[in-house]
């Protein structure tokens, strides 16, 4: 185990970041380096817990509470304690074919879950997870390992996002020849495109990419299946298809005035910005920009906050993010939210944080609703009107959401970013391969078979699962893969 004594001699420290408005002024990735020495101190906290709650991903009341990909959590908190880092990256890499993604951007349901939460900050497992993959970088030690031997059978993986990026890597792993399709310019699905360049930059995702190309796999990239490469062609050509195209639909604010200019889903303002960052250090222009703007980004998740943090750096004139749902308490609720359940709190993340550097404060409004949108005589938003909500489960048990009347208020907008989630994967491609659909229009497949009701197709992440997380796309990628091959093989080595 770690120090027997670490979890009394050392607080938690987790990644350290650098200061709020400084970072701004660039697009660098807000964290920074911690030493060796404080990473081992870390590793030392954990306790080796005959039952590692941490490093089992299951899902409490409908949320995930430990690691969905099986990290061997306390070996390499130990392994890292005892300078032993070689060792601890093959047992990252055992579980998690890309610990570097889930190392700066999971939320870390494993750390809701240590034990040493129970009655202390718990260890700062990511943190660890994340020094581990990158000193192997540094050392050298992520290499390319081709398969020794090939099974001459062909695989399509069709979309570059972590599940496809995941399920690749092991099909080839297993000898098969892959290719990923890609309808965009630049592969990684939303680890390139969603999530901003000072989260996740897009050098992090090339990085593995070219191993993963050394490897043997191939990117067809600007492909879009179904369009620009016909379905018919997918069948002659490969063995077996596996559909991991996300779930891109998003939803929408159906109130009056949805169609002014200026009201933007957040994908199209997070896309866009990333893109022309990545093409021309957004000299072509060729992105929504907020700088001046009264900016209100609907939606208190992940893809808000990035929203937050990309208009920060424009440089806005104002910046608010409406939640609907009420403040949250600084610790977690021993009886309706009890440990290892994820930790329902109030947190208050990266985009947050630089907001509140620039503004003076932080720039949620809670149970806020919005009403309708306003604007000029040319079109152009230049209001959102609200309403507070109250939540109120009724007898059934429905969550309802009631307006408190006198609460309405009028926000100056020019630019407002709707970050409210997806609904579900795109239909197209998936009708033309007549493949079935739930009634929440994901890709009909069970968990652990991803088999889809046409033989050879088979599908994981979001497009499965509907919106969800980079350790779960992980997850899935990984054992679609295993189910493809013994598909492909009659039987299968992979875990
Ligand atoms: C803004 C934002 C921020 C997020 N932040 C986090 C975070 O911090 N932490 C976290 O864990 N999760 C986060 N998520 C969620 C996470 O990114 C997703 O759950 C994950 O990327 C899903 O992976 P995937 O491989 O299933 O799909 P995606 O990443 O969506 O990739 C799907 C890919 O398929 C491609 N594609 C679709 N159809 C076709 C076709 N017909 N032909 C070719 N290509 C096709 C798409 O272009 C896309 O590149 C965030 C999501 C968003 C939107
Ligand atoms: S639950 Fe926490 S303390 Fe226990 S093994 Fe996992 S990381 Fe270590």
């Amino acid at each position: 185990m770690g120090k027997p004594t670490g979890f009394m001699e050392y607080e938690r420290q987790a990644q350290r970041e650098r200061d709020p408005l400084d970072r701004t002024k660039d697009w660098n990735e807000y964290t920074e380096k911690m030493s060796e020495e404080e990473i081992q101190q870390q590793g030392a906290r954990c306790m080796d817990c005959g039952v590692p709650t941490c490093h089992t991903g299951i899902e409490l009341e409908g949320v995930t509470t430990g690691c969905p990909v099986y990290h061997l959590i306390p070996e390499w908190n130990d392994l890292v304690y005892q300078g032993q880092w070689k060792e601890a990256l093959k047992r990252e890499h055992e579980m998690n074919n890309f610990p570097e993604f889930t190392g700066v951007a999971c939320p870390a349901p494993c750390e809701g879950a240590c034990v040493l939460g129970i009655n202390e900050p718990p260890v700062a497992i990511r943190t660890v997870e994340r020094a581990i993959i990158e000193k192997g970088f540094e050392e050298g030690w992520v290499v390319p390992e081709p398969p020794e031997k090939r099974t001459g059978k062909k695989v399509a993986v069709i979309g570059s996002g972590p599940a496809g990026l995941a399920a690749a890597a092991q099909l080839n792993k297993a000898g098969h020849l892959v290719t990923v399709f890609e309808r965009s310019d630049r592969v990684g699905g939303l680890l390139t495109y969603g999530i901003p360049e000072m989260k996740l930059p897009y050098e992090m995702v090339m990085r593995r990419v070219n191993i993963l190309e050394q490897e043997g796999i191939t990117f067809v990239t600007n492909t879009e299946v179904g369009k620009n490469y016909s379905v018919g062609k997918l069948k002659t050509e490969f063995d077996a298809t596996i559909l991991c195209g996300g779930a891109t639909v998003h939803r929408d604010v159906q109130v009056e005035g949805r169609e002014l200019t200026g009201v933007h889903y957040a994908m199209d303002f997070l896309h866009a910005n990333t893109k022309s960052l990545l093409d021309s250090n957004l000299k072509d222009g060729m992105f929504l920009p907020a700088k001046g703007k009264d900016v209100i980004v609907i939606g208190g998740g992940d893809t808000g906050t990035d929203c937050l943090a990309t208009a920060v750096r424009h440089d806005c004139k104002s910046l608010t993010q409406f939640d609907i749902y009420d403040k949250k308490g600084a610790i977690r609720d021993e009886r309706g939210n009890p440990w290892p359940q994820y930790p329902v709190v109030h947190r208050i993340e990266y985009g947050q944080k630089e907001a509140a550097s620039k503004f003076g404060e932080d720039p949620r409004a809670y149970a806020v609703q919005t009403t309708k949108f306003v604007g000029d005589d040319n079109g152009q938003v230049k209001e959102v009107h609200t309403i507070n909500v109250k939540l109120r489960i009724d007898e059934e048990g429905n969550r309802i959401r009631e307006e408190i009347p006198g609460t309405e208020k009028v926000w100056p907008a020019d630019l407002v970013l709707l970050a409210i989630g997806f609904s579900g994967p795109e239909q197209g491609l998936l009708q033309q391969l007549n493949v079935e659909t739930n009634e929440n229009s994901t890709v009909k497949a069970e968990y652990g078979k991803y088999a889809t009701n046409v033989e050879s197709i088979f599908t994981a992440g979001d497009m499965r699962r509907g919106q969800s997380l980079i350790v779960w796309a992980i997850n899935e990628g990984r054992e679609v893969a295993r189910e493809c091959d013994r598909y492909l093989m009659g039987a299968t080595v992979l875990p």
